[in-house]
C-alpha cells in the first residue's frame, strides 16, 4: 500500500506526521492498493464463517459425548 498527494503528487509508502504528506504537508492524501484491502476483508468474512462452521461442529461433536 502506498499513499499518494493530490496536491503535490508525492508518492511514497509512508506518510508523514499526523498522516500529511512529507514532501508539502498537505493533509490531501489519498491511499493507493485498496484492492487488496477488499481482498483481504473478503478473506476475513470467509474466515469468521469456517470459524462459526467450526465452532457449530464442535459442539454437536460435544453433545454427541455428553448425550450418547
Ligand atoms: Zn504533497
Amino acid at each position: 500500500m502506498s499513499i499518494y498527494c493530490a496536491d503535490c503528487s508525492y508518492r511514497g509508502k509512508k506518510s508523514g506526521q499526523g498522516g500529511r504528506c512529507p514532501a508539502c504537508g498537505s493533509p490531501t492524501l489519498r491511499r493507493e492498493g485498496s484492492d487488496a484491502d477488499t481482498a483481504s476483508a473478503g478473506n476475513g468474512k470467509w474466515r469468521l464463517l469456517l470459524l462459526g462452521l467450526l465452532w457449530a461442529l464442535l459442539t454437536v461433536l460435544i453433545a454427541q459425548k455428553l448425550w450418547p
